[in-house]
């Protein structure tokens, strides 16, 4: 590609926002040309107003930069939102109905019946919806969502498993990371030697979600993958990483080493392969009994792999397992720029 894209930022002050900033600033295709903030931080120089948490400084490309209030009138092709649901919900329709195309990170839309909720590796053929979703709309732009980082955590292996044996349901258990509710997040008070079993609508999110993620599109329809799910969601005490464990009832008998050998052998599909940030491998088993861990495995593939362990027979289901998936990275920014590399090779964004 000879010249980068011009991208913005929608909230890039936030954790997200941040991760977005990190994630894009060397990006080979992609160039940051907008950052906004809310009232708080709009006119300011981006380094001055941001409660930068990573580690580092900010980057210098960026420092400098006057964040923008949020609209459509922000003259960049492509956004990337880490809004918070609520502005997400009144503002992104704004973006798309001007011509720009939304890459969200937000819930509002995920579960619309014309948005693509997208994981490449998980269901990159259901981009085929956007033309669809542009003429119900009257839409010259477009949106497509990122799915809940809990979800995330446990969607390839369930895919995979689904795609090879027919998932009939699954019960999942998540260990979710504090960074997952934002900055300041959960108050230290709470969440410090303690785990808090319940995150609002999360239960909800998992039960519904992975279904639209694991079904199928055709002619302008997704139809739900036909397992049910049973969901509980808890806040621990760990900075970054969503931890979920997974039992699950398939529609034929399988050996845990039938299981096992299904993961290892899990194939990226072709249009993935030289997509720039796809890491290799990006599905990683580890036959450990103590893996995966959060310390350990958040970050492996540059915090876009997956780890899948203790994958096990289920006395109750037919397997069990545990996976665990970066939240601000695979679960949102990272996994974001991932779905505009797919869209890039796709053509819905032009070059
Ligand atoms: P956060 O740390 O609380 O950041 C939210 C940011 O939104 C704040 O920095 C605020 O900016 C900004 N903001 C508020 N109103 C705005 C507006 N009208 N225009 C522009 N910016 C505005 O939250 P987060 O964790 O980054 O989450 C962002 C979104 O991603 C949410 O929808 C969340 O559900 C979703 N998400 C989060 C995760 C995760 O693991 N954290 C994972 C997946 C999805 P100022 O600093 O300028 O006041």
């Amino acid at each position: 590609m000879s010249e980068k894209i011009p991208v913005g930022i929608l909230a890039a002050t936030g954790s997200v926002g941040q991760r977005f900033i990190m994630h894009l600033v060397n990006h080979p295709w992609f160039e940051i040309a907008a950052l906004t903030g809310s009232e708080r931080t709009a006119g300011r120089p981006y380094g001055e107003g941001v409660n930068w948490l990573l580690e580092g400084d900010v980057p210098e490309s960026v420092a400098n930069m006057i964040v923008q209030p949020t609209g459509p009138d922000l003259d960049v092709p492509i956004v990337f939102s880490a809004l918070p649901s609520g502005d997400a919900r009144e503002l992104e329709p704004q973006f798309a109905r001007a011509g720009c195309i939304v890459l969200t990170n937000a819930s509002p839309y995920r579960m619309d019946p014309f948005v693509p909720l997208l994981i490449p590796e998980v269901n990159h053929d259901h981009t085929g919806m956007i033309p669809y979703q542009q003429k119900a709309y009257g839409w010259d732009g477009y949106i497509v969502a990122n799915a809940n980082c809990s979800t995330t955590s446990i969607v390839l292996p369930l895919k995979i498993l689904h795609e090879a044996y027919g998932v009939e349901s699954a019960v999942i258990v998540t260990m979710q990371a504090i960074s997952g509710a934002g900055y300041p997040g959960v108050p230290s008070l709470d969440i410090m030697d303690n785990i808090i079993p319940h995150i609002g609508g999360e239960d909800g999110k998992l039960e519904s979600e992975p279904r639209k993620l694991c079904g199928a599109y055709a002619d302008g329809a997704f139809q739900f993958a036909d397992f049910a799910v049973s969901a509980q969601a808890n806040r621990v005490p760990v900075i970054d990483g969503h931890l979920g464990s997974v039992s699950v009832k398939l529609r034929r008998k399988v050996s845990a080493q039938e299981a096992i050998a299904l993961f290892q052998n899990w194939q990226l599909p072709e249009i993935l392969r030289d997509l720039p940030t796809m890491p290799d491998p990006v599905l990683i088993y580890r036959p450990e009994e103590n893996r995966p861990q959060p310390r350990l495995d958040r970050s492996a593939g540059n915090g876009l792999a997956w780890t899948v362990g203790k994958v096990r027979e289920c006395p109750v289901n037919d397997i069990r397992f545990l996976a665990i998936a970066h939240n601000t990275l695979r679960g949102a920014a990272s996994g974001s720029v991932l779905n505009a590399e797919l869209l890039v090779k796709q053509g819905f964004i032009k070059r």
